[in-house]
């Protein structure tokens, strides 16, 4: 174990009765000198008379040897189980010869026990500490603090203070000032639903907590002060899919009087230095690939382009509608897309496995995965009869397929092309494994629609926030056809994940609040949840920019985790519970009554069905 570089502790003031070093500390140089140590039983053998403990605390191990001769402090030490806290003194003794440890920084030495002192003991703990083994992730979020001291996540977290600690100096060093925002606020909306709190002197009013510092990073800039960033907490009760937490850290930043292109060359100035500083991972390319969302989604089907591979998807709807392949035309003729990939080295698939592969493209929306073998003498596969010699030859070269390789088609509304062929390509990464995890593949992805349709509800819906400044070009179109607009958005991408999303925003309270009209907003709304802003920006607004790196999800990817909950000391649970704490949980009356608050008994009902008892007052 070797959590960090700097493992000296000896900085502790004389007198310190528990340590006078580190358990990560001591060298053979220190053979000889008469130390003091504390920490945790990691491991206790006995061994030819000997006890032998591995002291554990966060900079290390260190064995300590307990003889026989010292019967009071041998006694003692029988007693030992792991986890007791203990603190011990003896010499620094160099190990016999063939005992080192190479693996271990302090494996040259051991301390000769002459005093132990136990400072706590400890039951036994629900699962072990000292040892990677598989562990029900409930169990280990109920105890937090034992899961904690195990030596990954106590490396993650380090890791995670040394990365947070790094992005502070880097802004520090051009101009930044680190400024705190409300927790306790009005909503500022990110795309999910807000948490609320009562505010008990104004009986029936609530505070909102904060999805992003959005506002107050905005009104930061209206108030002068150029370069502001802040490790933010983002809190947006959300449904819990996939990898998602009740609240996020994010590196939250804004600049006045900026470009794109500067808040672009500054994150990417910033995230170089931490892979290339902090790990052993390599970029594939600086500077970074940047994409505009229209190529990302022609050249990749999604807006996350893991660019680490390719398997590139091509266009085939020209050939398609000239073809005697119905389900093609079709597509083409109702105002979708027919496009394809090539991939190679898949043998000859069988029945059993094409039909896996179309189950994976359906997830995508897909009613249907065409497919098409390139042989020595042409195509081969149930469609290859609908298509000629020429548009054969058409198809390979518009996939860029070679012989042997399967081509798989998608003919749907661009949406679900996109989607089904994202997910397929996806899925070759995995099974040919066409991705290098010790590169980072980082790329820009610029120039999103300002606005997207919501099929659901029915509405048009801002891409990302409605903050954000369209396109100098396109500010006509937002009275035509605002669905065009073109905004000054960017995301950052790393093997397909998005790790950071921004924009230049809008700066002048007309444009504001025509953006919030096209979205539905009415002036009364949009003076009411956005009058702050409205206003300030009537007082002479800076053009502005910005952009909110996630953290948890930067740590997760440069410690290979699979989710962000490794990466956090206190996630909540998969249900958004916090186990250890358990919250949420009911409260008193008495509390519910200074916040003039009744709970409404829960029935079978449907949250739709009108309240029959009790309802909020
Ligand atoms: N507030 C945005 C978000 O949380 C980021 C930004 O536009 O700076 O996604």
């Amino acid at each position: 174990m070797h959590r960090e570089d700097n493992g000296k502790s000896s900085g502790s003031p004389s007198g310190n009765p528990y340590r006078t070093h580190t358990a990560g500390e001591l060298r053979a140089k220190n053979v000889g000198e008469r130390v003091r140590l504390a920490g945790w039983v990691n491991r206790r053998r006995d061994h030819g008379g000997l006890i032998f403990i591995d002291l554990r605390d966060r900079w290390g191990i260190t064995q300590v040897t307990f003889h026989p001769e010292a019967a009071e402090v041998f006694a003692a030490a029988e007693e030992l189980r792991p986890e007791w806290s203990i603190s011990i003194e003896g010499e620094v003794v160099e190990r016999p010869e063939g005992n080192e440890n190479p693996e271990l920084p302090t494996g040259e030495i051991e301390v000769s026990a002459t005093a132990l002192e136990v400072l706590n003991a400890s039951e036994t703990p629900p699962f072990e500490i000292d040892r990677e083994r598989p562990v029900d992730e409930l169990l280990r979020l109920k105890y937090r603090y034992l899961d904690l001291r195990r030596d990954r996540m106590q490396e993650n977290i380090v890791f995670r203070h040394r990365i947070v600690k790094h992005m502070r100096d880097y802004l520090t060093a051009r101009g930044f000032l680190e400024i705190e925002t409300p927790l306790l606020t009005a909503s500022t909306p990110e795309g999910a639903r807000d948490y609320l709190v009562p505010a008990r002197l104004y009986p029936g009013e609530f505070y909102a907590l904060p999805q992003s510092p959005q506002q107050f990073k905005q009104l930061l800039m209206v108030a002068g002060f150029e370069r502001y960033f802040q490790i933010a907490r983002a809190l947006r009760d959300e449904d819990q899919r996939g990898d998602r937490q009740p609240e996020h850290t994010q590196l939250d930043l804004e600049m006045s009087y900026t470009t794109q292109g500067e808040i672009l060359d500054l994150v990417e100035g910033l995230y170089t230095e931490i892979v290339e500083g902090f790990t052993g991972k390599r970029l594939l390319r600086k500077p970074f690939p940047r994409l505009t969302y229209a190529e990302a989604m022609d050249r990749y089907g999604t807006d996350k382009p893991d660019v680490r591979f390719g398997l590139e998807i091509g266009d085939v709807s020209e050939i398609a509608r000239g073809s005697e392949f119905k389900v093609f035309r079709g597509a083409v003729e109702s105002g979708g897309s027919v496009r394809g990939i090539a991939v190679g080295g898949l043998g000859d698939l069988s029945r059993r496995e094409i039909g896996e592969l179309e189950s994976i493209a359906a997830t995508g929306g897909a009613r249907g995965l065409a497919y098409l073998k390139v042989g020595p003498d042409g195509l081969s596969g149930p469609i290859a009869k609908f298509f000629s010699a020429e548009e054969g030859e058409a198809l390979k070269e518009a996939l860029g397929a070679k012989e042997s390789d399967y081509m798989f088609f998608v003919a749907d509304r661009d949406a679900v092309v996109f989607e089904s062929l994202n997910r397929l390509r996806l899925h070759m990464r995995d099974r040919l494994g066409l991705a290098d995890p010790n590169v980072l593949a980082l790329c820009w992805v610029t120039d999103f629609p300002l606005f997207e349709w919501n099929e659901d509800e029915g509405r048009i819906e801002p891409m990302h926030h409605m903050f954000t400044m369209p396109r100098e070009e396109d500010l006509p179109l937002l009275d035509t056809d605002p669905l065009k607009v073109i905004g000054q958005l960017y995301d950052l991408v790393a093997n397909g994940t998005e790790l950071a999303s921004g924009s230049i925003r809008i700066h002048r309270p007309e444009l504001q609040q025509k953006v919030f009209s096209t979205v539905n907003i009415l002036p009364e709304e949009a003076e009411r949840r956005f009058g702050a802003m409205l206003e300030a920006f009537r007082y002479g607004a800076p053009p502005h920019g910005g952009i909110a790196p996630g953290v948890d999800r930067l740590i997760m990817l440069l410690r290979d985790e699979p989710n962000i909950r490794e990466v956090m000391a206190f996630p909540k649970t998969q249900a958004a519970r916090d186990e250890m704490m358990d919250a949420p949980s009911p409260v008193a009356p008495e509390q519910l009554e200074e916040l003039h608050i009744a709970i409404r008994p829960r029935t079978q009902r449907g949250p739709e069905d009108p309240p029959r008892e009790n309802p909020v007052t």
